[in-house]
């Protein structure tokens, strides 16, 4: 947890150009985007992945995907949007606290 870099962000020790925040989470801007809009929504709970999530920690990320859904007209998302949750090595995790990749703001590829 002291080496995570989500964590660090929430602590206000790593910069990052935050877009929202509230009890439950924080967005911010990808400092890589994939996409003309690429935000992650970071829950303020650290947990590093979703197969480890409690009942709680599931329902916070229910209530948060709940939340994103209705955000579109302030993250500029009105024409649709994906959501994408990478779960360990296969899916290309790189941060070990769980996040929400939010990416729009264009006509994105399918895959
Ligand atoms: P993952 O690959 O774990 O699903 O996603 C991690 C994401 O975090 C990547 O898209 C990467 O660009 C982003 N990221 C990594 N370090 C930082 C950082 O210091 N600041 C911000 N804003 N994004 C980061
Ligand atoms: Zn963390």
């Amino acid at each position: 947890m002291e080496d995570c870099i989500f964590c660090k962000i929430r602590l206000g020790e790593l910069p990052s150009t935050k877009l929202y925040e509230d009890d439950d989470f924080m967005i911010i801007k990808d400092i890589n985007p994939q996409a003309k809009i690429h935000l992650i929504a970071i829950p303020k709970e650290h947990a590093p992945y979703i197969d480890m999530l409690t009942k709680e920690g599931s329902e916070r990320l229910g209530k948060i995907i709940g939340k994103i859904s209705h955000m579109q007209e302030e993250l500029g998302l009105t024409n649709g949007y994906r959501l994408i949750i990478n779960q360990g090595e296969d899916a290309g995790q790189t941060v070990g606290h769980i996040h929400i990749h939010i990416l729009g703001g264009e006509k994105l590829k399918e895959f």
